[in-house]
């Protein structure tokens, strides 16, 4: 895999059957279901997580839920008709979509695949044109934008009824939100502009067409690319892509500059999964904790102009307040100053943990006193 290659894949998306097991991952989330209890396809399991089948619970554990495909219980729509506005984003949020608060002046539909040998979203451009103008349809409702705009990598033809194509620069990480909306609007977030992902597009079309959550994650691996139940297990669509997992490799959900280590090969796939990799034993040189050389490396290759050696040290010293102090909010997660670290610090990683940390320190504070 080369970091600024463009690759394009046709032909049909191959669709894989629903597994007989599935293991929704819950990120340590609190399950609000428990074992032996039957759940109907699209029941809330705890985290913003939905049933992805409909079956018995067999398994709860911190880091997923196992459903047993067994009893057939019927799954119940939500009425979406008539729906628009405040309201209708408010209803796709119970559904699982999380979407950001409109109106807006402009809607960019981000055409541009998320991460190098990822090829899942042009895909769907040009496999599911029906599910993603049904999801245009409803974030037009939803935001009643003057302007469509879909972003696509330059070159490529793909397009979207009802939206202007606008051409973006080859390379990662040119494809990332913040950078499409300022290569769009010549302006760093705007708050006139949202952007949803085709990703987020076909969750969309998909809601409105069954009133259920979105149960389907379309996904890359081995250059090939997949539609998948959520929660099937990462080794059965490796197996479907001819990819094994060898002693040593590390299985990689996600792309190799943002995704994130699968703790076992059955693993399940989340909503957001768009991409399988195995990076070989000693492909890449180890990420460790070694210290910062100070070689700035880091800081010429970040595209939210941050430093992320300082925020990534503060971070390691569980100096939270400092990072933030430091802008951590500004960074979009590309990995580019990890990918680039000489020393091969895990400065993603600390990002992501002190971001966490902050998180859930705003949340706590904003938690109403409980009266002892
Ligand atoms: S991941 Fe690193 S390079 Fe990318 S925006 Fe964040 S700090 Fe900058
Ligand atoms: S690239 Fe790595 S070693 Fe260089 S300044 Fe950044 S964190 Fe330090």
């Amino acid at each position: 895999m080369k970091l600024f290659e463009s690759i394009v894949r046709e032909g049909p998306l191959k669709v894989l059957p629903a597994p007989q097991v599935v293991r929704v991952p819950m990120s340590c989330h609190r399950p609000e279901v428990q074992c032996g209890q039957d759940v109907a396809r699209g029941v809330h399991i705890g985290g913003g997580r939905y049933a992805p089948i409909s079956g018995t619970i067999t398994e709860v554990h911190p880091y997923y839920i196992c459903i047993t495909a067994g009893k057939e219980v019927q799954p119940v729509p939500k009425d979406l008709s008539g729906l628009r506005g405040d309201a209708l984003r408010q209803v796709l949020g119970e559904l699982g979509a999380k979407l950001p608060q409109g109106p807006t002046d402009t809607l960019i539909i981000n055409g541009v695949d998320p991460e190098p040998g990822v090829t899942a979203f042009t895909h769907m451009l040009t496999e599911f044109g029906s599910v993603l103008s049904l999801g245009l349809e409803t974030a037009r409702k939803i935001y009643n934008p003057a302007k469509c705009v879909l972003a696509v990598e330059q070159g490529r033809p793909n397009s979207l009824n009802g939206c202007d194509p606008v051409h973006i620069k080859e390379g990662y990480p040119n494809g990332l939100n913040p950078l499409v909306v300022a290569a769009v609007t010549g302006k760093e977030a705007p708050e006139d502009t949202v952007v949803l992902s085709v990703g987020t597009l076909f969750e969309l079309g998909r809601i409105m067409e069954t009133g259920l959550p979105c149960v389907d994650v379309v996904l890359t691996a081995n250059e090939r690319n997949f539609v998948v139940t959520v929660g099937t297990p990462a080794d059965t669509v490796l197996s479907e892509a001819g990819l094994s997992v060898r002693d040593g490799d590390t299985l990689v959900l996600g792309g190799h500059m943002r995704g994130e280590a699968a703790h076992s090969p059955q693993q399940g796939v989340d909503k957001n999964t768009y991409g399988l990799f195995v990076i070989r034993k000693g492909e890449y040189p180890a990420v460790i904790d070694a210290p910062c050389i100070g070689c700035g490396e880091c800081i010429q290759v970040c595209p939210a102009r941050i430093d992320p050696s300082t925020i990534s040290g503060y971070a390691e010293f569980r100096m939270y307040e400092k990072c933030a102090d430091h802008d951590i909010d500004a960074c979009m997660e590309c990995g580019m100053c990890g990918f680039f670290c000489i020393s091969r610090r895990p400065l993603l990683q600390y990002i992501r943990l002190a971001k966490q940390h902050l998180a859930f320190a705003a949340q706590c504070e904003l938690e109403p006193q409980r009266e002892g």
